[in-house]
């Protein structure tokens, strides 16, 4: 099948399954992309989010995302989801990107729809490149290196008047209104990116336009019931900082926001299970029919509140997810973050009680002092679990992240990582199943964690050479 029909195919099949509300295609149109998958991204509230208030703003937006395999490397433009134009045709192109290892998918979308990644070679017969997202509050350094123009921390309140300012100016125009936006960046004339830009709270809560049953939370309808996080877990980005703090929204608000013909509803945001009034919101949810989410659970809160668990089970959870993001108690007190094995084991008892399929355990390895000690403690603990119900462990390595206390803190390495994963590996088979991140892509992710714009240049390098890790290693260490 020729590739470029089989990516219209597709696009129209997905459209034809999403419900709520369509975004508009207009003569000012930009392209909005989302460096993943079309089942990753439409997951992504932030990235519905801002679609929904460029759509808000008069301004007509399409969507794009990574291509599936299928279409493969040869399949030419990236097409947007709405009227199945090339990228290329876009006079301004919108990404968020949430985390360091999308610039791989950033750069293969915008190379194989024939503009270069890189700010530096682009010319005025090129879109305009717009960068935001999760990233941007820890470094949005090597995002420099791509963007014309970027907006560092929450955009709610940004991306529309940036949009709107690029239609209404010529570009050098375009860049001083940017600029001069909180949390406006022209990496062309700043090295520095400026402090993270916050929304005012009557923009909130944001909420999706558009559910989808092949979507990353299936047929569900996304609402923010709470932003940021009133715990200082020291690897965290979204941890509570002088301009950062927990923001609550009323149960009120958040149940206003959801359509009456939405299935299902995943209340979001970094720390849900904090929210004094979750279990009513959820109780009032399932009352109405719907079925329910919530994006992040701390063990410690569904071993206290019970009830959290049976109502999970009782809108078609199957797994428990929680997180120790330690292996011992020891590296979890270092690190602030306030989980004991009780409350993990509490957990494992109430998914067996309330016959979940499996707890899904998720842990850091690689912490600063950690030692053989605190992995053979982990083993005994999920060995624990794994005596009351079935467990999946999900391993990632430590990345110092910027604008945290462990900002300088250093990354294991690759060989001591995957010797802890090859112990955990061994000690747990046939006890639990496994599920660990690359040492190798955690050390690229730290890289990039850690890097400046020649990061950012050597970064489209490394996919220019094909994106494999040893084009990574290569470019890397080419690094100016
Ligand atoms: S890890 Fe969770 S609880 Fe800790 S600061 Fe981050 S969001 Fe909050």
């Amino acid at each position: 099948m020729d590739k470029r029909w089989a990516q219209t195919e597709q696009i129209r099949q997905l459209r034809s399954r999403e419900h709520g509300r369509p975004l508009p295609v207009g003569r000012q149109s930009l392209a909005m992309l989302y460096p993943a998958s079309y089942r990753v991204g439409m997951a992504s509230l932030g990235f519905q989010w801002i679609a929904h208030q460029l759509a808000e703003s008069g301004l007509g937006v399409e969507r794009a995302f990574l291509p599936d395999d299928r279409w493969g490397p040869d399949s030419g433009s990236v097409r947007s989801m709405e009227s199945e134009k090339p990228l290329g045709d876009f006079p301004l192109i919108a990404a968020t990107v949430a985390w360091e290892l999308e610039l791989d998918a950033l750069v293969r979308m915008l190379e194989s729809s024939g503009i270069p990644a890189l700010r530096a070679e682009r010319g005025p017969e090129h879109p305009a490149v717009l960068l935001g997202g999760p990233l941007t509050f820890s470094n949005p350094r090597p995002l420099g290196a791509i963007a014309d123009a970027v907006l560092v921390g929450e955009a709610d309140a940004t991306a529309a008047p940036a949009a709107l300012a690029f239609f209404a100016a010529g570009r050098p125009e375009w860049l001083d209104a940017v600029q001069a936006l909180p949390g406006g960046w022209i990496p062309g004339r700043s090295a520095a990116p400026p402090e993270p830009a916050r929304a005012a709270d009557a923009l909130l809560p944001a909420r999706a336009r558009l559910w989808s049953p092949d979507a990353d939370f299936r047929d569900m309808f996304l609402v923010e019931a709470e932003r940021g996080c009133s715990r200082g877990c020291a690897f965290c980005v979204m941890r509570r900082g002088p301009a950062q703090t927990m923001r609550l929204f009323e149960p009120a608000r958040v149940l206003a926001a959801i359509p009456a013909e939405a299935p299902r509803v995943g209340l979001v945001g970094a720390a849900v299970s904090d929210h004094p009034q979750l279990l009513g919101m959820l109780e009032a949810l399932i009352a109405g029919g719907k079925g329910v989410g919530v994006s992040s659970l701390r063990a410690d809160r569904v071993a206290r509140q019970p009830r959290l668990a049976e109502l999970l089970r009782r809108s078609g959870y199957q797994t428990l997810t929680i997180a120790a993001d330690a292996p011992s108690e020891r590296l979890r007190a270092a690190i602030h973050k306030d989980i004991r094995a009780e409350h993990l084991l509490a957990c494992a008892a109430l998914a067996r009680e309330h016959r979940f399929e499996r707890v899904k355990l998720y842990t850091i390895i690689g912490l600063p002092d950690e030692g053989d000690e605190d992995v053979a403690e982990l083993v005994e603990l999920v060995r624990a679990m794994a005596a009351i119900h079935p467990i999946d462990l999900a391993v990632s390595p430590f990345v110092p992240k910027q604008r945290t206390p462990l900002a300088q803190a250093p990354f294991a390495g690759i060989k001591a990582v995957e010797s802890r994963l090859a112990v955990l590996k061994k000690s747990l088979r046939g006890v639990a199943g496994l599920r660990p991140t690359s040492a190798r892509w955690a050390w690229v992710e730290a890289e990039l964690a850690a890097g400046d714009e020649a990061t950012g240049e050597a970064a489209v390098r490394a996919v220019r050479a094909g994106g494999k890790f040893s084009a990574w290693k290569r470019a890397l260490a080419g690094r100016g």
